[in-house]
């Protein structure tokens, strides 16, 4: 039986990118995945030969000298990447019900002022005071400005104040307020709770470029795992952990489904951390950090409509939507049922074969567990089908149909442009990627409280790690940069920065 330096549990971006650096550096490295196909939230999936992305619709700070793009091309995988760029005049674009009008969020600072004052006339200065503001709360995270630094959230500044209430210092244009907060699905909004840090990191680096993978983010999957492979690393696929077995205080086996063990000197988990740490008896940690681990409380799930479209229908259209019915754009995770949707994200896919046209769309709106909750019992992959049941499948239909008559009022003649279509709930999201109670971007951040929801890479366990979205930030860059901060403790963080920075 084979024994690795580090077991890394869960193949999402995270696991994967740890798995990348850590086999570089010469570690014996395997990345164990329950799933049959590698990638978590990077996942596709292909429907009357049309590709769907599961959790990655568009990408930041990919243009020469930013940071995602830095970091790619450490992990060598930057120059492979097949992309497009998002409408540099408009890569988002921000509706309501009764109003015409569609307010863009343009691509570089000077243009994002530009097209929204154009809009605001008013309002330039509050624009202005806006992005000098995200820019200086950015400035404040060494990750993200390609520093080594500590990580300790005590050396952070901005971590309790509101992103709504900044919004709204820098203008009292309800509207503008509105528009301005109005792809906070990017991070779940909330207005009593979202940090500005939290807006500012993820706002800004859309605003410095915005890209769509052409044939879907698995390719940022496929890319890593030639690495992975490269070095000598191993990927498993249906190699779901149940347990973890311990030998004098520290973890030596990782068992999986099936029986096998795996054994490592040290595991990284890619697993949200409440998973991660149901995974081993209790007594191994402090019942007071399992507790903490455990009360936290996790982002809303989503409800997701894919449309195959008849081929050559609808003009491909290079941006993205965010759509609200009512003009309170924080109050959306609590929807009053009878009108939901209340708001949706819109994304087109970038097919290579077909450029010109829209051969699928993504339709996204939040939506409650416990709106699935009665069918929570069965259990749903490629892999493990447990029938979910008729009611099931005709509450999806209506759902699919709430959003449709949505949809129809952005694109009248949706329904006849429309082949099939497909569902995902709250429930496909907690059994394809494992996420507690089907979390999109797992724990929730607050500015009234942000120590608590800062998790260290560190465990209680001295040989276990954590990665992934829950420990610094949700999202391609946010994961890539805790990727960075796990690998920190082998490699150490200015030899790893350094070595990105000059790749
Ligand atoms: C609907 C949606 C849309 C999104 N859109 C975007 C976007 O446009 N841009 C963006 O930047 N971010 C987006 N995100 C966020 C982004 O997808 C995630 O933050 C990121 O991909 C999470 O990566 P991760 O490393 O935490 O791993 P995850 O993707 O959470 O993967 C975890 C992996 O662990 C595996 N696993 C779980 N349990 C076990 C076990 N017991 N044994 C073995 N393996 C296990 C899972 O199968 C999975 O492969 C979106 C997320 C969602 C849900």
């Amino acid at each position: 039986m084979s024994k690795y330096d580090i077991v890394i549990v869960g193949s999402g971006l995270g696991g994967l990118e740890c798995a990348t650096m850590l086999s570089k550096e010469g570690y014996s490295v395997v990345v164990l995945e329950k799933n049959h196909q590698i990638g978590g939230n990077l996942q596709t999936f292909t429907r009357d030969k049309t590709i769907f992305d599961t959790g990655i619709h568009y990408i930041g700070g990919l243009d020469e000298g930013q940071n995602l793009n830095q970091y790619f091309k450490f992990l060598g995988i930057r120059d492979q990447l097949k992309l497009k760029k998002l409408d540099e005049n408009g890569f988002d674009i921000v509706t309501f019900d009764d109003d015409e009008n569609e307010y863009r969020y343009a691509q570089g600072f000077g243009r994002f002022i530009d097209t929204l004052a154009a809009q605001f006339p008013s309002e330039r200065a509050g624009l202005v005071m806006y992005c000098d503001k995200i820019r200086e709360v950015c400035a404040n995270f060494p990750l993200y400005n390609l520093k080594s630094g500590s990580q300790d959230p005590g050396n952070f500044k901005y971590l309790d104040q509101s992103a709504r209430e900044f919004i709204n210092s820098c203008t009292s244009n309800p509207k503008l307020q509105n528009v301005l907060a109005g792809t906070n699905g990017l991070y779940v909004g909330e207005a009593d709770k979202t940090p500005l840090y939290v807006h500012a990191l993820v706002i800004n680096t859309y605003i410095e470029s915005a890209y769509r993978c052409i044939d879907g983010a698995s390719q940022i999957a496929r890319l890593l795992t030639k690495s992975i492979h490269a070095h000598g690393g191993k990927i498993m696929k249906n190699a779901e952990v149940v347990r973890f077995h311990f030998d004098g205080g520290k973890i030596r086996y990782a068992e999986l489904k099936d029986g096998r063990m795996i054994e490592g000197d040290n595991f990284i988990s890619n697993v949200h951390p409440a998973l991660t740490f149901n995974m081993m008896e209790e007594g191994m940690v402090r019942k007071s950090y399992r507790k903490r681990i455990q009360s936290l409380d996790n982002s809303i799930s989503v409800f997701i409509l894919n449309l195959v479209l008849h081929k050559g229908t609808l003009p491909y259209f290079n941006h993205n939507y965010y759509h609200f019915k009512t003009e309170d754009v924080w109050n959306q995770v609590d929807y009053d049922l009878n009108k939901w949707p209340t708001s949706y994200a819109l994304f087109s896919g970038v097919n290579s074969k077909n450029p010109g046209f829209s051969d699928g769309l993504i339709m996204l709106s939040y939506m409650k567990f416990d709106e699935v909750a009665k069918w929570s019992g069965s259990f749903n992959t490629m892999k493990y089908d447990s029938s979910r049941g008729e009611d099931y499948a005709a509450f999806k239909e209506e759902k699919a149909w709430l959003m449709m008559n949505e949809l129809e009022k952005k694109i009248p003649n949706i329904r006849s442009l429309t082949k099939s279509y497909y569902t995902s709930t709250p429930l496909t999201l907690r059994d394809y990627i494992g996420t507690v109670g089907g979390s999109m971007y797992g724990y929730t951040k607050d500015y009234k409280n942000p120590i608590l929801s800062f998790i260290s890479t560190k465990t209680k366990i001295p040989n276990l790690y954590l990665t992934g979205q829950n420990l610094n930030l949700h999202g391609v860059l946010g994961v890539t940069i805790g990727s960075v901060i796990t690998c920190s403790e082998f490699l150490g963080n200015k030899y790893l920065m350094d070595k990105i920075v000059k790749s």
